[in-house]
């Protein structure tokens, strides 16, 4: 099975509501992040109109979710979001909703040989070295999912072949997607 990196173009958008709890550790110093809550956006020109979009998650025009639905895409559910918009955009170009990828991983670091960078005995937090010349993802990884995230390589979305194939299928969505056999950590 192969698996692509589902990119999403940047769009201007305005996050006008976004709350993260802290957990502040004093064994590793790191807070790692989690979102609490629903996300509020705004849209405020007609180019930040694509059928999917990205800004603290991922969201997506309401006809996506049947579409998804119809294509029997599994590994995400609809989530609330708060959307306003200038009176530049139409109603029909605003009905966002969010797109919360469930699909995951188990082992992948393992399966990977990752190096465990930081392993902290008090908060439990681990953090792995990313893969330098991409990845595979071992089907007995996997949990089956049409998209799904990889706890190891937090927030790049992943989506399987099929999945490929509906996203290609409309020229609406605007998104890109490569092997991830051919991702480079986006950081040093
Ligand atoms: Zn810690």
């Amino acid at each position: 099975m192969k698996f692509f990196i589902l990119e999403i173009p940047l769009k201007p958008i305005e996050i006008s509501k976004i709350v993260y709890k802290h957990r502040d550790c004093l064994g590793c110093g790191t807070r790692p992040l989690g979102r609490v809550g629903s996300v509020a956006i705004k849209l405020t020109s007609r180019q930040q109109y694509s059928k999917i979009i990205w800004g603290g998650g991922l969201f997506a025009l309401e006809n996506v979710f049947t579409e998804l639905e119809k294509a029997k895409i599994l590994g995400w559910r609809k989530g609330f979001l708060e959307v306003s918009a200038s009176k530049k955009m139409d109603s029909l170009t605003t009905n966002f909703s969010e797109l919360i990828v469930i699909g995951k991983t188990k082992n992948f670091a393992q399966a990977n040989d990752l190096k465990v960078e930081i392993d902290c005995k008090i908060c439990g937090f681990r953090k792995y070295a990313p893969p330098v010349h991409g990845f595979d993802i071992p089907e007995e990884c996997w949990d089956g999912s049409d998209i799904f995230y990889v706890d190891e390589l937090p927030g790049i979305p992943i989506v399987s072949e099929d999945t490929k194939a509906f996203f290609e299928s409309n020229i609406d969505f605007n998104v890109t997607m490569y092997p991830t056999k051919k991702w480079v950590p986006p950081y040093p």
